[in-house]
This record gives structure tokens, sequence and C-alpha cells, in this order.
């Protein structure tokens, strides 16, 4: 006998008197079994629940021996109900018997039931146990009586989820947001945190399952996905129509889903069985959650991952919530979650209340990773599910050296990192404390230190680190973050900014580097089979030299009346800098032209990345200003190995004697030349590192912001003249073992590292 499509509802306003007595939940149970059966005309309703080991214990029944309840234990995977919590699928059978996976329990007394219909308790895409109902004639459930079970699943899923069961023993009920977890990630920015987790995207918990006149509920849902699709249509609209690359495919995805008439059909449906509004978008994401859960094909499961995204969003709108985090109250230490993030999204946070960012997708190239690294936020991506199984306020513990994150953390292992932080916290104080120091080696020998940046937001670390200016400002960040291509003004105001907050201090500006692993989505790219090797930075900037004229004119602008230092990137051969050199003159000559005011002096340089250009030296240094060493570039080029390729980036060690040797080289070529010089890739920034190439003759270094304390700390325990001496040795002598022989020199002459 089929139901009327009334039924449900009748049904559901029977579970929520039930639910709104005050009794305990397996009482409710009692009832709520009594209650479906009834409704549906069954002979027979059970509910099973899972337990942590997997198991399902018959919790409650009518129809089935009473003796059952809680005797009845069918283990992972046996059985009819087995099958339905693995595949997470409803199963509709008129004769159960029939069915390969049917297991015979003799004190059920169910041999003479035949038909069985049979949904999982569903939530978060988890199945927390399994709901039947058996009829002894052969029958096939109709799709209305599906829909109305899966419905009150829902009801249930709710009631075993607010652990009032657990009496009864240790229920799988929220395994998927319970216990500790350890994930391995991918270390985007560097250090350790400990915190509160803070979903960026907060999860809407839908407490009103039950609607109250489901005509209104049926508007609201209508007009919630209006309100869906017009924000996607404004996010699309705010992207640079023409060329957006990646993110754009994503929202069109998401317009696609937005207007998918069957997802909406299926939410629609869900609310004329009695459901609210968000019960009804939690109804129908259960589903896609439990087949995203099982799609092992990467890309459908991308695809219902965007379904689950815009069911989060309709479910906050639903609930007038915001869309992120951001403008809510924050603690004072939290750990962001988020599947991925946009780099402006994340500088919507209050920077003094973040410590720490986890992500599901991102890797170490994308813009959001390049912003926490420049607001130096300890960050990994590739946090496999972390969304799914944290919930704000959980504890989490982040090691953003290892890559590593725990969720809800065993005391030992807070204590271990609550350890580590408070020394790494007494260090800095002691390197804090350095501030004002000069840094001068114990003979007297002054070495300046710069630091590297690249976006507005790290400008600050100038003077908290107290170094001596910027050595290299990599342009193209603000390009990378930006959905649309900086315009002449936009690119003024940040140089122009960039300067002012470092006033007297020095600020070396490098033309852009894009190409590479720096993509800008706004520019079309030909796929390049060894994109580290092809069109990019000065290739690119003289072949497309409006690019170079419009950011040099930028510069210029400024720069008036001050002083511009503007350094060119992989610089292969000399002809390439006269030819950019010469794109420079005639931007100075353009503003002449026009009277505007100049800067008071340009000061051209370029980087030493490529190795061709180590035998062209002689040429190169009497043209420039100056020179940086681009250490990154040049060593992956030096030993043809990928830089961003863990495999082989640290199979060469840079301590070792053909580093050294041409560092050497470049030393002396530049002293000959009496050309400034410097160095700007990561060595600088190691202490061990930084020494070898004070030993070597390097008196300017360039780094990140938080080397500079303990770089410093090793250059004022630092006696110059002895060490160079002992590089010198170790270049001719046959020491395998650089780094070895280094560490060992520090030790032994109380060198601080
Ligand atoms: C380098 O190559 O060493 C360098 C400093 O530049 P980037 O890391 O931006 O390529
Ligand atoms: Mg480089």
């Amino acid at each position: 006998m089929a139901v009327s499509l009334g039924a449900p509802r009748v049904l559901l306003r029977r579970l929520r008197e039930i639910m709104a007595k005050p009794e305990s939940a397996q009482a409710r149970l009692d009832r709520i079994v009594v209650q479906i059966a009834a409704n549906m005309v069954a002979e027979v309703c059970s509910v099973y629940v899972s337990r942590r080991d997997g198991s399902l214990e018959l919790f409650a029944t009518e129809g089935l021996n009473p003796e059952a309840v809680h005797k009845t234990h069918l283990k992972r995977g046996e059985g009819l109900v087995g099958l339905i919590v693995e595949q997470a699928e409803p199963l509709n059978l008129p004769e159960a018997q029939d069915h390969p996976a049917f297991s015979y329990r003799p004190e059920t007394g169910e041999e003479i039931y035949h038909s069985f219909l049979g949904v999982p308790i569903l939530r978060g895409g988890h199945a927390l146990g399994v709901l039947t109902v058996q009829n002894q004639a052969q029958r096939h459930y109709s799709e209305e009586e599906v829909e109305a079970l899966q419905t009150t699943a829902m009801v249930l899923a709710e009631l075993i989820a607010s652990g009032e069961l657990t009496v009864a023993g240790d229920l799988g009920g929220r395994a998927s947001r319970d216990g500790t977890r350890r994930i391995a990630c991918e270390s985007l920015s560097e250090g350790l945190a400990l915190g509160h987790a803070v979903l960026h995207e907060p999860r809407v918990v839908v407490t009103k399952l039950i609607a109250e006149d489901t005509g209104r509920e049926r508007v609201r849902l209508g007009e919630s996905i209006e309100q869906l699709r017009t924000t996607i249509d404004d996010m699309l609209a705010r992207v640079d129509m023409a060329r957006a690359g990646e993110h754009r495919d994503v929202l069109e995805a998401y317009r696609m889903f937005a207007h998918d008439r069957g997802w909406i059909r299926r939410m629609e449906e869900a609310v004329s069985t009695g459901l609210t509004a968000e019960a009804a978008v939690e109804r129908v994401q259960n589903d896609t959650r439990a087949r995203m859960l099982r799609q092992t094909d990467p890309f459908l499961r991308e695809r219902l991952h965007d379904i689950d995204d815009l069911s989060n969003r309709l479910l906050r709108l639903l609930a007038g919530r915001t869309m992120t985090a951001a403008q809510e109250d924050l603690p004072e230490d939290a750990i962001l979650i988020a599947r991925t993030m946009g780099p402006a999204e994340l500088l919507d946070y209050d920077r003094q209340r973040l410590r720490g960012l986890v992500l599901e997708e991102s890797g170490s190239a994308s813009h959001v990773a390049i912003v926490a690294r420049a607001l130096d936020l300890a960050a990994v991506g590739q946090a496999t599910g972390i969304v799914e199984r944290v919930d704000t306020g959980d504890a989490v513990v982040l090691d953003a050296e290892v890559g590593e994150v725990y969720v809800r953390p065993t005391p030992d292992v807070v204590d271990a990192y609550a350890d580590k932080v408070r020394f790494r916290a007494k260090r800095q104080e002691q390197y804090d404390k350095l501030h004002d120091t000069p840094a001068v080696t114990t003979d007297g020998v002054e070495i300046e230190m710069q630091i590297n940046s690249g976006l507005l937001v790290d400008l600050p670390h100038l003077e908290e680190s107290g170094a001596s200016g910027i050595g290299l400002f990599r342009t193209e960040l603000q390009f990378m973050i930006s959905s649309t291509f900086p315009r002449l003004d936009q690119q003024t105001e940040t140089y122009r900014a960039i300067l002012d907050a470092a006033g007297e201090r020095p600020v070396v500006f490098r033309s852009l580097d894009i190409g590479g692993d720096k993509v800008l989505p706004y520019i079309r790219r030909t796929q390049e089979e060894n994109p580290a090797l092809g069109w990019r930075a000065i290739r690119m900037a003289l072949d497309r030299p409006g690019l170079l004229r419009t950011q040099v004119r930028a510069l210029m602008r400024a720069a008036a009346g001050r002083e511009l230092r503007l350094m060119l990137p992989m610089v292969s051969e000399v002809s390439e800098y006269d030819a950019a050199r010469d794109v420079i003159d005639k931007e100075r000559a353009h503003l002449r032209q026009h009277g505007r005011e100049e800067p008071e002096r340009i000061l051209i340089g370029a980087m030493i990345e490529v190795p061709a250009l180590l035998w062209q030296l002689d040429r190169l240094l009497p043209r420039v200003d100056f020179v940086s060493v681009g250490s990154n570039d040049l060593l992956q080029f030096l030993f043809a190995a990928d830089r961003s390729n863990r495999r082989v980036a640290d199979r060469f060690d840079v301590l070792s004697r053909p580093v050294l040797r041409v560092l050497r080289d470049i030393v002396v070529a530049a002293g000959r030349a009496n050309t400034p010089l410097t160095l700007c890739g990561e060595m600088a920034g190691r202490p061990l590192e930084a020494m070898a190439l004070i030993g070597l003759g390097f008196r300017c270094i360039s780094m990140a912001p938080a080397s500079i304390g303990p770089v410093k700390a090793m250059i004022l325990s630092l006696d110059a003249a002895k060490l160079t001496e002992k590089v010198e040795g170790l270049l001719e002598a046959d020491e395998a073992d650089i780094r070895g022989a280094l560490t060992s020199y520090a030790e032994a002459t109380g060198v601080q590292l």
C-alpha cells in the first residue's frame, strides 16, 4: 500500500511532538519506531546505530522480537543493514532474503518478513546508523516512501548526534568530528601555532528540522536560491571578464549548479515532505556528501565538492549569517580552517588574532600562501579532509615546519608544542633586544642586513626587524594577488606607499618576474614544457615592452624627488640589460618632456641568477649600478635541479665547493669593478650559510624578515677575518663535508648558530 503525500507531514508533526517530550532518548526512539511503522503501514520498523568499531547495534524496534534490542549486533559490513552503512544509500527490496547480503538472525524473528526498505541515517555524509521498515507481503516501496523514510532519518540523526544515546555504549555518532586527529600536510609558511579552530566559512547547524508552515519554507528556499545566484553573478562580475583563468572556472561551475534543476527540485521535494528550508538543504547535502565520499574520480569529486560548497552558502543565507568568519568575533588564538581561500579574503581578517592557517587544498605557489608568508603566519596546505573533521572552537596544534596538524590534540601533544612555542618566544625576545644593535662582527666588520618583501602587508616587518632596507621587493606578488591587471595609477600608489614606509631606508624594486611558477590569472600564457626555463621575467618584459614601460613609469612617478633603485631579474646576456635600460631611459626622457618631477637618482641593477652571466661579469659589472645574486635560481640552474621539486631540490648542498667557488668568483669580480654586491636568495637567511657568505666576502645580504634576528646573533659572535681564512682553506682543500667543517668551526669558535 502506498502512502499519500500528506502522510510524511503528519509523521513529521508526530515526531516533533515526541522530540519535544521531556523523556529519555531511548524512550523517544521507542515511540518513534512505533509511529513510523503505523504511518507507513509497515509491520516492522527498526533503528540500528553504528558503534565506533564499525558494528551496528539494534537500538529500537517495533515488530521484531523486543528481546533482541541492544543484543543484536552486526559486524562492520554485515547483512543488509551493514551494506546500507557502507554504501550510504537506501536499499529497497521486495524479497529481502534473496539478497546475497541478507544475514539471518534467529533472535529477531524476522524470517516471516519479505519486503525490506532501509535508509542510512546520515550526518555530514557519514552514516550514523540505519532505519528500516519491513512487511510480510512482497512489495516495492514507492519513491515517496523512500523519501519519507530518509526525511525521518534526519530527525534520528539529530537524536543520535545529540549524544544522549551514548549511555548505552560508545557510539560512532560523531566519529568524523571526535577524538584526536593527526593530518599530514604541506608547509606553506613556516611556524608553530597552538589555538582554536575557526571555520572560514561557518557551518550552520540546523536545529529546526520540521516546518510549521510548508508554504513559507518553500518561499524562503526560493528566495535564498535567488540570492545565491545574485551573489555568484556579483562575484563573476568582479573578476576580469576576459581572462580570469581557474577562479572564473570555479565560479562558472557554481553558477551552473545554482541553476541546476535537479538539485533545486530535490530540495523543493524535501520541503514538500514537511522539512524546514534549512533541513531540506541539509537533507540533499547529505546525499551529495555520501556520494562525494564514495567518488574516486577526482573530477566528479571536485564537482560534488562544489555542490557541497553551494549548499553551505545557501544554509548561511537562510540563517542570515555572514559569508565568512572574518566579520565575526574571533578568538585571540584563531587557527583559520578553509577548503581554499583567495588572498583578499585572508587579508580581511584581523592579523592580531590569527595564529595559523590550514587549507584543505592550495599549494605553496598559491596566492593565499604568498600572503600568509608576507603576514608571517604559520600555514599549511593539502590538509585532506580537515574541514569535515573540525568544528569551530576545537583545539588545534599546527606544525608548519614539519607539515602536520593535530585536531583536538591529546594533552601530551599540547604540552610538547607549548614548550616549543615558549622556547621560540624566548629566543625571539633575545633577538628583539638586538633590534638597535648594528650588525658588526667581533673584529669590526659591518654587515648590511636587508629584508626581502613584496606586499604592502609585510612592510611593518621592515621596522620590526631593524633591517637597514629592502634588498629585494618582488613586485610581481602584488600582481599575483590581484584579480585584474594593476593599472598605472594603482601601481604608482603602491610603490609610493612602500617608499613612504621605508623613509630613508633604501628599497630595491625588482621589475616583474612573471612566468615560471609565478602565474598571473589575467595574462594568457602558452603551455611550456619547462616554465622555469621559459618565457619569463626580463624575456617577457623585452617582448612586451608595454608591461615594463608602465611599471617603470609608475616607479618613477612614485619616486619623484627620491632615490629609485630598480633591479632586472633573469638577465642572461648583457644585451638584455642594455635593452631594458633603453626602455628605462626613454621613460625618463618622457617624464622630462612632460615637465614632471624625476627621481633624484636612479640606480639600475641586475640579478645574477642565470649561470651564463657568470662569464660576462667583466662586461656587465661596469655597466650596472649594483648586482644581487639570486641564489635560488642560480643554484637550480647550476645543479639542473628544479627548486620547487622536493625530490631534487634538497639533493645538492648549497654549502658545497662548486657553490662557494662560484660565489667567491662573483665577490672578486664585483670588488675589482667596484660594483656594490648583495645576495638575496634564501641561503642568506640561514645562519650557517650566511656565515659562509661573510667568509666569502659578502658584506650585504637580504633575507626574509624572520631571519634577521638569528643571522644578526650569528654576526655579532663572529670574527670575520678568521672565518675568511677558514673558508679560503676549505675552497682549496680536499674536505668533502664543507657543511660539517663549517659547523665544527662555528662550535669551536663560539659562533651562535
Ligand atoms: C632568487 O632567485 O634567488 C631570488 C631571490 O628570486 P626569486 O626567489 O624571486 O626567484
Ligand atoms: Mg630568481
